[in-house]
């Protein structure tokens, strides 16, 4: 019986209609060799042009599209040159992470064989862990709440133990899929500063109450101006880490650079109904219409796409598309005859994504 989805696709700004339609097309190629899953796309009108269009930037119906579908496909929302009057930039990708309750940013850190990284890694070496960013608290909850005086500005830091729980409880159920596919040790590492911050010492005794009820894991803890350390001079050794959602950003965007930039960094952010998948890159107005964006970190968020639903139904092939799609794109970076600008190439965004599909139909 063919299981069919219903995703929904926020092509958004800047380079991000170049991006989603190749990796569209490399989506309904996956899903056209299979028997038991099908993907049908809706597209979802949002961001800062259609702001400047029409005066809504996430209107009604595309809210509902995305409530309505099985996963949310973003490429990237805002312009600079868009603003609302307060002056902030135009986010819906937030937007969404509060409506929907997507409390688990997941970031994964990836270098194989190939890939260019600033990192030096000896030979057989390969980083491979992840990073979980809670994205509904933390100090991230105090967005447009701040007092500013003349003489002093003030944020206020939110933890809960409600989300905290189902934070944590993600992250292990996350390293034990991983320990059992292979790709990773069982263990989470709970990223804070429970040395000097009481809501963060709240945050790990929190981890290490849920941390029992997975005790056939390994459950450990570090400082995260130490994880900062480490993640450049032993990433290897991480697996899973999880963290507050401002440690999580400032730490993702230290994750895109081990991995040699925006354009190998995929993300999702994750609740328990719903699910955003993006790369972690914004919509690249300097290069947008140029036909140049690297379309890979879409296309790796696509594949997580597939993980995610593949799981969540149960549906073998769809997982085994999600890894077919991952290394494909590995693959064409290894190689390295047809890469994008960023990554020291020449190619365009269709010919890179072009190579995936080849890939994918050599493995068919
Ligand atoms: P950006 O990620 O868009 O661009 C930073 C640099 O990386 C630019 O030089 C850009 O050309 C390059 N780059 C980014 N993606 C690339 C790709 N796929 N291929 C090749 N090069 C790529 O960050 P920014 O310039 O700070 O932000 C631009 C807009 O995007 C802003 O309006 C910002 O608010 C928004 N933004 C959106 C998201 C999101 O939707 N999740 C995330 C970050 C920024």
């Amino acid at each position: 019986m063919v299981q069919s989805f219903e995703i929904a696709v926020f092509e958004g700004d800047g380079i991000g209609p170049e991006i989603t339609a190749p990796t569209i097309r490399i989506l309904e190629a996956l899903a056209k060799q299979q028997q038991d899953y099908g993907l049908a796309f809706s597209k979802a009108p949002a961001g800062a042009a259609h702001y400047a269009q029409t005066g809504e930037s996430l209107p009604v119906a595309s809210m509902e599209t995305a409530r309505n579908a099985d996963a949310i496909l973003l490429a990237a929302m805002g312009l600079p040159s868009v603003r609302y009057q307060d002056g902030t930039e135009i986010s819906p990708q937030l937007d969404l992470r509060i409506e929907l309750d997507l409390f688990a940013g997941v970031r994964p850190v990836r270098v194989v064989q190939g890939q260019p990284t600033p990192l030096k890694l000896s030979g057989g070496q390969s980083i491979d862990f992840v990073l979980i960013r809670e994205s509904t608290e933390g100090l991230f909850f105090s967005m447009g709440k701040g007092a500013v005086s003349k003489d002093e500005a003030r944020e206020t830091l939110l933890i809960t133990r409600k989300t905290s729980e189902k934070l944590f409880r993600f992250a292990f159920d996350y390293a034990q899929q991983r320990k059992a596919l292979g790709t990773g040790k069982g263990r989470v590492t709970c990223v804070d500063k429970a040395n000097v911050f009481r809501a963060f010492a709240f945050f790990r005794e929190i981890f290490d109450g849920v941390a029992k009820e997975y005790s056939h894991l390994i459950a450990d803890h570090a400082y995260v101006d130490a994880t900062a350390l480490w993640m450049v001079e032993k990433p290897w050794l991480f697996d899973v880490l999880v963290t507050e959602n401002m440690f999580g950003d400032i730490l993702s965007d230290l994750g895109a650079g081990i991995m040699g930039g925006l354009g190998l960094a995929p993300s999702a952010d994750i609740g328990l109904n719903h699910a955003v998948f993006q790369p972690c890159h914004g919509s690249a107005p300097d290069i947008a219409g140029k036909g140049v964006a690297n379309p890979f970190a879409m296309i790796l968020s696509a594949a997580m796409m597939l993980d995610w639903l593949g799981t969540k139904h149960n549906i073998e092939t769809m997982v085994s598309d999600g890894a077919k799609l991952r290394d494909a794109v590995y693959q064409v970076v290894a190689d390295g005859s047809v890469l994008t600008r960023d990554l020291g190439g020449t190619s365009g965004t269709e010919a890179a994504a072009e190579a995936v599909l080849e890939q994918i139909t050599a493995r068919a």
